[in-house]
């Protein structure tokens, strides 16, 4: 994995959109508008979120900054401490999940394993939205703060109607997206934001982690919870209690999707357990469905 931080955009998209590239670990955004700047997310790190602020300080023009955090997962949000001065939007349930315990457990972890992180302080959004969403009129480009839940509670993604562009965050993601538990409602969740997310047609649909803002992705990622549904739909209900579910025939990630190429191992092995989270919760969503009683069988009926 690197980490070093770079701007950079995609073919097509708006020059008023700056893609904050930290390495292979994940894409914050910076969108200038009339009235204000914002930018979406703030990275791993504190002195990440520094630098890349910095590397932004021509397209700053004087104007205020408003940041957003897409949701609370250390990767998009642990940059804060660098823009502690500024607003900071989240979805209110973001705070719930601030308050748990995990937050900090995580932090705990992390720095256990590098030591970049002993910067790291847990800063909270000031300003949230409860309900689907929000708006942020910034005179010739206007951003819809929707709720996206699924991969998190407090999933938001950010669409732009006069560019017709979607920054999707976590939302889609490229290979696949994960769900945030293997309760049935989660993948509910997931997969009505997919739904959400595809009808808005947008013409770039720019993510976190995949390197790409090809709207084609949230197709895929629909294809891919539409086959491991089909697929799971087919398992004899006296296979649905083993633990074990992806390494069954015809139920591996590969099965499902074409892996992008040059994957590393370690991203590919990050995906695996995504996959593995995905096919729980469908296998937790097709046991919640199965009428109860005694099942019919071919023997029974006999
Ligand atoms: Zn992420």
């Amino acid at each position: 994995m690197t980490n070093d931080v770079t701007l950079t955009s995609y073919s097509g998209l708006d020059d008023r959109i700056v893609i904050i590239r930290a390495g292979d670990e994940v894409d914050a955004v910076f969108v200038g508008t009339d009235r204000f700047n914002v930018l979406i997310d703030t990275l791993g790190t504190p002195s990440q979120c520094r630098h890349a602020l910095n590397m932004l300080a021509d397209r700053m023009q004087g104007r205020p900054l408003i940041v957003v955090n897409s949701h609370m997962d250390w990767d998009h949000f642990w940059g804060n401490r660098a823009v502690s001065g500024a607003p900071i939007i989240a979805h209110q349930s973001a705070i719930e999940r601030l308050r748990d315990p995990s937050a900090l457990r995580t932090l705990a972890e992390k720095r256990k394993t590098e030591s970049r992180f002993n910067e790291v302080e847990l800063v909270s959004p000031n300003l949230t939205f409860s309900g689907d969403g929000m708006t942020l009129h910034g005179g010739d480009l206007t951003l819809h703060l929707f709720h996206t839940p699924g991969h998190t509670p407090d999933h938001l993604a950010v669409w732009i109607p006069e560019i017709e562009t979607c920054l999707a965050v976590d939302a889609v993601e490229h290979p696949i997206p994960e769900v945030w538990s293997s309760a049935p409602e989660d993948l509910r969740s997931l997969c009505s934001s997919l739904n959400a997310i595809r009808g808005l047609k947008a013409k770039h649909l720019v993510l976190a982690h995949g390197q790409t803002s090809d709207p084609s992705i949230v197709d895929r990622n629909i294809a891919y919870f539409e086959n491991i549904q089909n697929a799971v739909a087919h398992i004899p209900a006296s296979a649905l209690e083993q633990e074990v579910l992806d390494d069954r025939e015809g139920m591996m990630l590969e099965d499902f999707i074409e892996l992008p190429a040059g994957m590393s191992v370690e991203t590919l092995e990050f995906y695996r357990r995504c996959h593995r989270s995905n096919l729980a919760a469908t296998f937790a969503t097709r046991r919640a469905s199965r009428p109860a009683g005694p099942e019919k069988t071919n023997a029974s009926v006999a």
